[in-house]
């Protein structure tokens, strides 16, 4: 079994703490590692470290550091298949995912290195005589990047990337969940010769470590991916220092399938969507709305292709569809909503029960017909792979259901009708809409939730300048004929 330690500035190190942290794989149940309970001062050390750090790490030319970036872009290539394992082994996803993580993780630092010469501020004309404006873009400082267990290796590229290539250091806090990949990351960063302190991890519990890396004033921007509650926990403990937060929250994603839609495109889409990572991704459809004509055709083309998908270990068998839910708590989630989307009145039209297996957290591809859009199963966060369809009559009402969410991540549409398509992606209120496709997004594009989705939002050139400060300058000179 593996005992990982902290790796605060260049160094793996105890925790002041001896409390350790199990760590799980979700498909056996078994225990394969441990890591620190980190105390308030492994924290403090770690900020430390960072801010430390940062002013030498600024003053080097972007291109250098993004030279840095593109040799542990190269690193993790070179291991991926190690990692791929690491991945599937404490998260539960299929190994081809995880290799898919791995290559994308690397192809995100790549592309995020490109950014360190086009780095831009601007100059803008003064009202006064002889007199320039000067906007540059100057590093934050500190960065705590706390990260979920979905996609963790892909998410820590995300926030590590974009915070070093503009000049800050960062101090990183993975989930319970999943700390062994973080760790795994951390030791090819040693590889690489990043300067000391630049980049840290800290493992812990939520409430004290997390806590105490959102309250602590020398951090000057939190970036966090997780769910809603942890978002707004986040933002609260942020207001006392005014530290700027970038928060990516959780999805109910819309898929509107309209009656000139290709049928068949839409359900694969769909399908795959919903099952990938076992449903438990932010962007992925969440919830159906089919036109009324189409419905039965396509609700049972849906359930026939669910009823194909395949599961169970990933390490045992590589050809596997989905692994298993993440943990019990998960497991119960969906479960849940599932029964009490059975009393609120819908149709288990296929799943809707634990996956056979001896262990590990394993729920069948479910669909559920005689949806309505005010049940509970309808609204909420899921997590599984359990699609909710809903009828509608008419394109008005279809966007109008999409809308009435509190959350705004993501949203899609089928019709071959580029009236309908152009109406609705006008009038949809989410940070993306996708066009007869679903998730993922382009590290090119802006990946940004609306409402209770989050704050700011990352990738592309908005993602990057989200890690750094507006510094105005105003120069006067004296303008004389001889000077
Ligand atoms: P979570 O909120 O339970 O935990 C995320 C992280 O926050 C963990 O590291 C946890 O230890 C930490 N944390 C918990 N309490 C804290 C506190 N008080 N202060 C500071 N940190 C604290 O989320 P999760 O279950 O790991 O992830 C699933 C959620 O993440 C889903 O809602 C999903 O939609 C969302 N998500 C969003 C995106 C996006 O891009 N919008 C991407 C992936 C996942």
């Amino acid at each position: 079994m593996k005992a990982y330690e902290n790796f605060i500035n260049g160094r793996f190190a105890s925790s002041t703490n001896r409390n350790l942290i199990e760590v799980y794989n979700p498909a056996s149940e078994t225990q394969i590692a441990t890591v620190p309970e980190s105390s308030e001062d492994d924290v403090h050390a770690a900020v430390e470290a960072a801010e430390k750090a940062q002013v030498a790490w600024a003053r080097l030319p972007a291109v250098q550091r993004g030279g840095y970036l593109h040799k542990i872009a190269d690193l993790i290539r070179g291991k991926s298949e190690a990692l791929a394992r690491v991945i599937s082994e404490e998260q539960g996803k299929p190994l081809g995912l995880a290799r898919v993580e791995v290559g994308f993780a690397a192809e995100y630092l790549d592309y995020t290195a490109e950014w360190a010469r086009r780095i831009e501020g601007e100059i803008v004309t003064s009202d006064r005589p002889n007199e320039n404006i000067f906007v540059f873009r100057k590093p934050i400082g500190v960065v705590a990047g706390i990260l979920p267990w979905n996609f963790p290796f892909f998410l820590m590229a995300r926030k590590m990337a974009p915070a070093l290539v503009t000049g800050n250091t960062i101090v990183i806090k993975p989930s319970e969940e999943t700390p062994n990949n973080a760790f795994e990351f951390a030791k090819i960063v040693a590889e690489s010769g990043l300067p000391a302190g630049v980049f840290n991890v800290i493992t812990g519990r939520g409430a004290s470590v997390g806590g105490a890396l959102t309250s602590d004033p020398r951090v000057g921007l939190i970036t966090f991916t997780g769910s809603v509650d942890t978002g707004s926990r986040i933002m609260a403990a942020a207001a006392v220092n005014i530290t700027k937060v970038n928060l990516e929250l959780g999805g109910k994603a819309p898929a509107l399938v309209l009656r000139d839609a290709d049928i068949d495109l839409a359900v694969e889409a769909i399908k795959n969507s919903r099952v990938v990572n076992s449903g438990q991704i932010c962007n992925c459809a969440e919830r159906i709305y089919v036109d009324r004509k189409i419905a039965d055709e396509f609700t049972a083309k849906l359930c026939m292709a669910m009823e194909k998908v395949t599961f169970g270990n990933p390490l045992e068998n590589e050809q596997v569809d989905m692994g298993p839910l993440i943990n019990r708590q998960g497991f119960d989630k969906v479960a849940g909503l599932v029964a009490g989307a059975g009393r609120d009145g819908a149709t288990i039209l296929t799943g809707g029960k634990r996956g056979a297996s001896a262990a590990g957290y394993y729920y069948e591809p479910t669909v559920l017909g005689n949806c309505r859009h005010d049940m509970e199963i309808v609204r909420k966060e899921i997590f599984g792979p359990v699609i909710p369809v809903v009828t509608f009559d008419g394109l008005d009402q279809a966007i109008s259901y999409a809308n009435d969410s509190d959350l705004g991540l993501t949203s899609s549409i089928y019709t071959s009708n580029i009236n309908a398509a152009m109406r609705a992606c006008n009038e949809l209120k989410f940070g993306e809409t996708y066009v007869n496709r679903e998730n993922f997004e382009a590290l090119q594009g802006f990946h940004a939730g609306w409402r209770k989705s989050g704050i700011g939002g990352a990738d592309g050139k908005h993602g990057l300048y989200e890690f750094m400060h507006t510094h105005v300058v105003y120069l006067q000179y004296s303008g004389a004929s001889d000077a």
